[in-house]
């Protein structure tokens, strides 16, 4: 926050940043309409498109329009490969335009990396700045990237949806010469891992690491604090139980995704848990069994398939494929154990405590954009000799992914014993 009190990043004022990455994204996702889908060819990954946005528009050689703030630049990497991305998750131009044009709703970071998020309005996206670093090594995961989700779709790793770079030229008093500095901010969009339709009663960013993986005071003090690991084991000594279904359909799917992050010497990832208790859910109302209970209940129904009317209790239709948990890992909902309507829409993994308190689960993998050749070497070998070198959360990758695993699935998701006589059936 500056001294006018503005909000600001890179000194920059954020709505500024805001406003003009919707515009950005709002050109070049114009322009590519014009340009026809081709298949994804391997320049793609590595074209940039740069669009000079001056302050008072212009019209030559394409227009772009007079905006408030000063002259910036958008650099779109790879437009082509990440149009072919949206695409394959169904997520239509005019789609994703709608998104981005609304306003956004800021996150406060828990992370210590100083990232921005943003939401978008509909819940659809987030917007995170990320490192020069991290951009770089994005762009050189995109071809592999692509082969996995040609490949798989179901998969709990982020969605990568755009790549963006907004460059100012600040010019500072201290240059007094008048040469300008020029500022960039590297912006990705991803999905959104946590619905705000359903309560989210405790969130969790969890690495399977335990030096220094509990939530600080100041996060605790959030009204909804993103927890982490010991504050897991605390809270959850016994951890989650899914049906053995899910749980092995979760596991596989997590096996799989480690697999692709650890051949790219990905490592610092986390798995992030929004947890909706179901029984204290105010938002799925009991059904009403008494005839003006019925009454109301059908003038819903009648008025819900108007196409003006939005039931507050219903969650948005779903625009992504793939965009729930429950399809990620490729699992039904048990018949018997099914949640209520809107919690099966809103594709929550079910799962329930110890003491058998039912929760829906919203999962994924984050973080994915350190890798360990680029800088975590030296860190590493600075660490591992001042402590044993297996608590630290910087370690070689595929040690890292192996321990990730068997944290979630020793410590943090437990199989429901089947029933003896659900084994005998199976036996006769
Ligand atoms: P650090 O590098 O210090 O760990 P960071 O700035 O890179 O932090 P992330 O680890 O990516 O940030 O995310 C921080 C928090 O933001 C997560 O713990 C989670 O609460 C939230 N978050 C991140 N990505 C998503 C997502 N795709 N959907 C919902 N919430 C998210
Ligand atoms: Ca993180
Ligand atoms: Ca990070």
């Amino acid at each position: 926050v500056d001294t006018q009190g503005n909000t600001t990043f890179k000194r920059l004022p954020t709505n500024q940043l805001v406003e003009a990455l919707q515009l950005g994204i709002q050109y070049s996702v114009g322009g590519l309409e014009a340009r026809q889908a081709h298949d994804v060819l391997f320049q793609d990954f590595l074209a940039v498109e740069i669009t000079h946005f001056p302050k008072a528009g212009r019209t030559m050689p394409k227009a772009t329009p007079p905006h408030r703030f000063n002259d910036f630049t958008m650099r779109t990497y790879a437009p082509v490969a990440f149009r072919h991305f949206r695409e394959k998750f169904n997520i239509k131009p005019a789609d994703y335009l709608a998104s981005i044009n609304r306003p956004f709703r800021e996150l406060k970071n828990p992370g210590a990396s100083g990232s921005l998020f943003y939401l978008t309005a509909d819940d659809e996206f987030i917007i995170k700045t990320v490192q020069k670093k991290e951009a770089e090594f994005l762009k050189t995961l995109l071809p592999g990237y692509y082969m996995n989700i040609i490949q798989n779709q179901r998969t709990l790793l982020p969605k990568f949806f755009g790549l963006y770079c907004y460059q100012v030229t600040e010019f500072l008093p201290r240059n007094k010469r008048g040469a300008g500095e020029n500022k960039n901010i590297r912006i990705t969009v991803m999905n959104n891992l946590i619905p705000s339709h359903v309560q989210i009663h405790e969130k969790y960013d969890l690495k399977g690491s335990t030096y220094k993986r509990r939530a600080n005071s100041v996060e605790r003090q959030k009204e909804s604090p993103t927890w982490k690991d010991l504050d897991f084991i605390d809270r959850h000594p016994q951890g989650f139980f899914l049906d053995a279904d899910t749980f092995s359909a979760l596991e596989k799917t997590v096996e799989r995704d480690c697999r692709v992050l650890a051949s790219f010497h990905i490592m610092d990832y986390s798995f992030l848990i929004g947890v909706h208790r179901i029984d204290q859910s105010p938002e799925s109302p009991s059904t009403p069994a008494t005839p003006v209970g019925m009454l109301i209940e059908l003038i819903l129904a009648c008025l819900s398939s108007l196409p003006s009317f939005q039931d507050p209790f219903s969650p948005k239709p779903k625009r992504m494929i793939y965009s729930t948990p429950m399809d990620n890992i490729q699992a039904q909902f048990d018949e018997q154990n099914k949640p209520d309507e809107h919690l099966v829409k809103a594709g929550g993994i079910p799962a329930r405590t110890a003491d058998g308190q039912k929760l829906s689960l919203y999962v994924g993998i984050i973080d994915i954009l350190q890798s360990y050749q680029l800088r975590k070497k030296l860190e590493h070998t600075l660490k591992s000799v001042v402590t044993d070198g297996t608590q630290i959360s910087v370690t070689h990758p595929s040690y890292y992914s192996e321990r990730f695993r068997k944290f979630l699935f020793h410590t943090v998701f437990k199989q429901i014993p089947q029933k003896a006589s659900k084994v005998k059936d199976d036996i006769s």
